[in-house]
């Protein structure tokens, strides 16, 4: 099953549903659901399935998520897109000068979102990743 994790540069606005600590029977909703919105940087996590939210909000500038955590509940687009990457293979998000490059293996074929891949298909970031 790919998941889809939004493109850096994309604004979006992210909602997430987590169990309210504060909760008892009666009184509390047993869910806090929260949305926030801003512009998709890269995260500081070097797993492709993470994606960073610049919010610009006082209290909370920076939004870290999982695109595969169960508490993502939605992710609308509100300008750019997203890229599916599948969780039944491997991916690796590697770095090179200011520039992450998600590289994947599907079926035992490798993958780069970089240029050089579009071109050549093959890059360095694929050689990167296949030591790993
Ligand atoms: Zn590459």
């Amino acid at each position: 099953m790919p998941v889809t994790v939004p493109n850096v540069g994309s604004r979006v606005r992210v909602t997430t549903m987590y169990p309210n600590t504060y909760a008892y029977r009666g009184k509390y909703d047993n869910y806090v659901t929260m949305a926030r919105e801003g512009i998709v940087i890269n995260s500081i996590f070097k797993d492709p399935f993470y994606f960073a939210v610049e919010t610009g909000a006082p209290d909370h500038p920076v939004s870290e998520y999982n695109a595969k955590s169960q508490h993502v509940i939605k992710i609308e687009y509100l300008t750019g897109g997203a890229t599916s990457v599948e969780t039944s293979n491997k991916a690796w998000k590697v770095k090179s000068g200011d520039s992450i490059y998600l590289v994947q293996r599907m079926n035992g074929k490798y993958s780069c979102t970089c240029k050089g891949f579009e071109f050549r298909r093959e890059c360095k970031h694929i050689a990167a990743a296949a030591k790993k």
